[in-house]
């Protein structure tokens, strides 16, 4: 069988050689397993049931002589990734001569799966919007009529907008720059420097790594600073209603406290003013007198439902980090690793019951640092590193010293451990040990351990990406593989892990194509295998090569790759067997498979159909799995994979239905990626599939990881969300993860009443960094654990709650119908708030008007943007099945900054800033002058930038001057703009124009975003690209942000 392409070189075909199945693997290289685990895997179970066989209690001790009644730590990985209860033998029937032998350890039935199904990431790099939903061109301000009167939501509401009120004014330019949460900043890479020093006559430290080491050597950083950056501690939003903080006095809203904000009816307090942010007037002073009699630092704001749409709350300053945190507790790690959804843990489960949002934690544990801001590298040496002997926390800011400096007392567990001899120091006068300047790890919430080889099952494994191409004809025609061949040639040099890299490739079509690339050889020599139902790997060696040794046949390979198989016109797709293929040439090593798909698997294991396409299963139960994969044999190979230790990354280009709900459960549970380029044509994608697939083949990475996130006592993890899988009941395995990917969790009271002061949080990523080393970084946080609900409320963080929200909705739709996953996500916001105006409401006789937490004023804007994002919205045709799919994978994985920016894109002016003088230095600063996502934001002379983080739209206003349109487009200016590409002119005005976008996309390097261009009044692009994505807008049968303040807010009122 097998077709042969017509196409291909005159390599050699398939040889007899032994398959690679057959060599009888008397050493198992897996036997032990990932080397994952390692000590790490040990966890606490805060009350150790002793009775209680725990998953680990059989391992080995590595706690020394110190019997303990927690678990020693195992020096054997666990092996068993047990996710689905049905799991089974992955590589089908036949038991595979590479399976190690079984796990035996870890493999416990009654380990739960995983809790949650989630849902493979993205929102499509390139969110089409299939049928355009915009029923109608919103108003813009030249021809706007008023505001358009809703009708008083029920009788008992005062509700008509203002006689006269003006029309929607565009505040922008006067408008006082409220700087954003995440001002991008390029920071140049090299090795950074260290604040910290560690002398080197110190003797009780034997082996000090130079702390300068960055943890990620020569990796690039280009990240935004969020902390040095980041907003005035002051709320911008402290001044009123939406648009941002008052400009000084000569502004010419001055009067009007922000500009928005009608003047306050002596009786109502109903716009944010709060303490500290300006004179108070009337009423509101009476307000924040009784909430600061009450000791409340900050005060609820209030919002007279439908009012005045422009006192509405905005995140127009993008994401903001709580501060208050890092301000009680200064070594605390940075938010940027840890956030938890509030700053105040509750004393009690009846406490806790009232907090109706999520009690959670965001962690994106290798996010990056700005530069000088490096996380610490230490080396213990010969004193090994120094963890409480009973719960296994790391040591950190938080432990005390006692004893003369003999003993430290565990954070986490209160446990008094003695300090190693070769740890030792004395301590000051205050308790404090004399050489604290010098221990990174007792003064910084995150450092890096160099992790000594009991935290290792079997040798560090070099970094090893190993590629599957599809080269079906349609895969052919898209122009893809031409991309990918480039762009993997051109970042050869910058793969992490030189000399040790390791690197392979196979394609296919109706048979799959291995490549042999011995060092020895000019070029590569091609294997074809086409025996689908009994995969084999030809050669056992060659087809995984060391890249310093084999570069040059490498190059060859990719180079001629594109014309092998350029007239290919094989239609057929095995893609499962190849996939089988591809885990058993990686399974000794490990490693990142990335795989380029473009057909729809049709042959052998794993072959799917065409689903979706019956609108009637749409709003009854066949609905959801619909966004489920079809074929157990994805999550059993995902299984796989993760157990061996190779982490999947998913890009998909078919301009046909592709099944990502299947495809994604690859990258889902290996710790990967999906990357979706719908209908991918090289030349209008080719730019963003380079930029993403180098950043994925060139950002650190840290191989065969786990992670695990301890806590206090009382206070337990009990969910998980994001891609991973789950090993044992808090052990998360990440065969490869990175900085693009958060994870979240949810925890519970464990106890009726905590007798704690504090809580703290210990995350740590045991992994191998791409130079060899093993490594664990430790994040350390410590929070409050308080009496008081309000103060919860408080200290809420919207930015981790709505992640979570996200998170939990997107696994809802997995499980039941979209709506459904709406409504949850509107009665979580409605409960919340109602509590809070329980608290509040009645003393100070608020009546109809709404009251929120200042820390809470974007939850409702956030809410409804969510209800209205990809993975969550419409029922069935305005999105369709993969792109959904697409979105809910990546919005399941994506950093909290990055997820608020898509839900409430920018949109900002910019003809006013090309025509006028300006430095390059201020080109940023335009960042900050994000207008409301409305249509009155529009006017018809301007010409704006819309972006969501994953691509921009340029928006040319009807009216726009001809000579910037001239001037930005040539003579293309009065053409159909979707025929028109935007590329550097010679003028000053399209220089500076590429100039910004450039700098936009340094900031924000995650993803490339493509420039879309559409003219006002264009449709139906206008409405697809932009107008559907005015958040604010009702529109499509969606409600407007409005029209949903004011049904949060009936709600709220309703009793009870
Ligand atoms: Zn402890």
């Amino acid at each position: 069988m097998g077709t042969e392409n017509p196409g291909r070189p005159n390599f050699t075909t398939r040889p007899t050689t032994t398959p690679f199945a057959a060599p009888p693997q008397t050493m198992t290289p897996f036997s032990s397993s990932g080397p994952v685990a390692g000590p790490e895997a040990s966890g606490f179970r805060p009350p150790p049931p002793a009775s209680q066989q725990t998953p680990f209690s059989s391992s080995g001790p590595v706690g020394g002589s110190n019997a303990s009644t927690f678990r020693p730590t195992p020096p054997v990985a666990p092996q068993t990734t047990v996710p689905f209860s049905s799991f089974g033998p992955a590589v089908g029937a036949q038991p595979s001569p590479f399976r190690p032998s079984t796990p035996a350890r870890f493999n416990d039935p009654s380990v739960p799966p995983p809790p949650t199904t989630n849902v493979p990431p993205t929102v499509g790099p390139f969110s089409r919007f299939p049928t355009p939903h915009y029923p109608s061109t919103p108003q813009f301000p030249l021809t706007a009529p008023p505001p358009p009167s809703r009708p008083p939501p029920m009788g008992q509401l005062p509700f008509q907008p203002p006689a006269g009120q003006a029309p929607f004014q565009r505040p922008l330019q006067q408008m006082p720059s409220v700087q954003m949460g995440s001002p991008p900043q390029s920071v140049s890479s090299g090795p950074p420097s260290v604040g910290v020093h560690q002398s080197p006559s110190d003797s009780s430290f034997p082996a000090p790594l130079p702390n300068s080491q960055t943890s990620f050597p020569g990796y690039a950083r280009k990240q935004v600073s969020a902390d040095s950056q980041g907003p005035p501690t002051q709320s911008p939003f402290l001044t009123q209603g939406g648009y941002g903080a008052p400009p000084a006095a000569s502004s010419p809203f001055a009067s009007q406290q922000g500009g928005y904000v009608p003047p306050p009816p002596v009786a109502g307090p109903h716009h944010m003013q709060h303490p500290g942010s300006g004179p108070p007037l009337g009423g509101v002073q009476a307000l924040t007198e009784d909430f600061s009699s009450l000791s409340i630092g900050s005060v609820p704001g209030s919002i007279e439902p439908g009012i005045d749409p422009k006192a509405l709350p905005r995140p127009l300053g993008g994401d903001v980090e709580p501060k208050s945190l890092a301000q009680m507790y200064p070594m605390n790690c940075k938010p940027r690793f840890l956030r938890l959804t509030t700053g105040a843990i509750p004393s009690s489960q009846s406490l806790s019951s009232r907090w109706h949002l999520p009690l959670a934690a965001v962690v994106c544990p290798l996010a990056e640092s700005p530069d000088g801001e490096e996380v610490p590298v230490v080396n213990f040496g010969a004193a090994g590193i120094i963890r409480c002997r009973r719960c296994r926390t790391y040591v950190n800011p938080f432990v005390t010293f006692t004893d003369a400096g003999r003993k430290w007392r565990c954070n986490i567990c209160a446990l008094l451990n003695d300090v190693p001899s070769d740890y030792f120091a004395n301590l000051d006068a205050t308790g404090r040990r004399i050489d604290m300047d010098q221990r990174p790890e007792l003064t910084h919430g995150s450092v890096e351990f160099v992790a000594p080889t009991e935290y290792m099952v079997r040798a560090p494994m070099p970094p090893l990406y190993f590629f599957l191409i599809d080269v079906s004809s349609s895969a052919v025609r898209s122009g893809m593989i031409e991309v990918v061949a480039q762009t993997i040639r051109s970042c050869l040099d910058e793969l992490p892990g030189y000399p040790r890299t390791q690197i392979g490739f196979a394609t296919f079509d109706s048979t799959i194509h291995f490549y042999n690339m011995k060092s020895s050889l000019t070029q590569p020599q091609m294997m074809v295998v086409s025996d689908l139902d009994d995969v084999f790997v030809p050669l056992p060696d060659d087809l995984l090569v060391n890249l310093s040794e084999s570069r040059s046949v490498v190059e060859t390979f990719l180079d001629s790759l594109p014309s092998m198989f350029q007239d290919n016109v094989n239609v057929e797709s095995a893609f499962g067997p190849a996939l089988k293929a591809s885990l058993m040439l990686m399974s000794q090593l490990g490693g990142k498979l990335l795989i380029f798909q473009n057909t729809l698997p049709s042959l052998g294991v794993g072959r799917l159909k065409l689903r979706g396409d019956d609108l009637r299963v749409y709003g009854t139960d066949k609905e959801h799995p619909l966004r489920l994969p079809e074929d157990p044999f994805y999550k059993q190979m995902a299984a796989e994979f993760t157990k061996f230790q190779i982490g999947v990354d998913v890009y998909a280009f078919s301009d046909k239905y592709t099944d990502i709900a299947s495809l994604g459960t690859l990258a889902k549970y290996t710790g990967g990626q999906v990357y979706y380029y719908p209908n991918f044509q090289s030349t209008i994608h080719g730019e963003k599939l380079r930029h993403e697939l180098a950043r994925d083949l060139t950002r650190e990475t840290a191989w065969e990881a786990v992670m695990r996130i301890r806590c206090g006592k009382g206070v337990r993890f009990t969910s998980y969300h994001g891609n991973f899988m789950l090993r044992s009941t808090d052990l998360l395995a990440l065969p490869a993860v990175d900085c693009d990917k958060a994870f979240a969790m949810q925890l519970s009271l464990e106890e009726t009443l905590l007798t704690i002061q504090t809580v703290y949080f210990q995350v740590a990523l045991l992994y191998t960094a791409s130079c060899g080393e093993r490594r664990i970084r430790v994040h350390t946080a410590a929070v409050p654990v308080v009496t008081d609900l309000g103060e919860m409320y408080r200290q809420a963080d919207t930015g981790a709650i709505v992640t979570l929200l996200s998170r939990l909705a997107i696994e809802k739709t997995l499980s039941s119908k979209l709506e459904d996953a709406r409504n949850f996500l509107q009665l979580r916001i409605v409960k919340a708030l109602k509590e809070f105006r329980n608290l509040y409401a009645v003393q100070h006789r608020l009546g109809g008007k709404m009251i929120y937490p200042e820390s809470l004023k974007f939850l409702p804007m956030y809410g409804l943007a969510l209800c209205k994002s990809a993975p969550i919205r419409g029922g069935y045709a305005d999105v369709s099945l993969d792109e959904r799919c697409a979105a809910g994978h990546t919005m399941m994985t994506l950093p909290v900054k990055k997820l608020m920016k898509l839900l409430y894109p920018s949109l900002i002016r910019l003809d006013e800033y090309l025509v006028k003088p300006s430095t390059e230095a201020d080109d940023l600063k335009i960042m900050e002058n994000r207008l409301p996502l409305v249509g009155e934001s529009l006017d018809s002379r301007g010409l704006y930038v819309y972006d969501d983080g994953f691509r921009y739209v340029l928006w040319f206003g009807r009216v726009l001057p001809p000579d910037i349109a001239k001037n930005l487009l040539g003579t293309d200016f009065a053409a159909e703009l979707s025929k028109v590409t935007l590329c550097e002119r010679d003028n000053e005005m399209s220089r500076k124009l590429m100039r910004i976008l450039k700098k936009f996309r340094e900031s924000d390097p995650s993803y490339f975003q493509l420039c879309y261009l559409v003219r006002q009044g264009e449709q139906p692009r206008e409405g697809h690209l932009l107008l559907a994505n005015l958040v604010e807008e009702q529109m499509g049968g969606t409600n407007g942000y409005v029209d949903w303040i004011i049904q949060v807010h009936r709600q709220v009122q309703q009793n009870p």
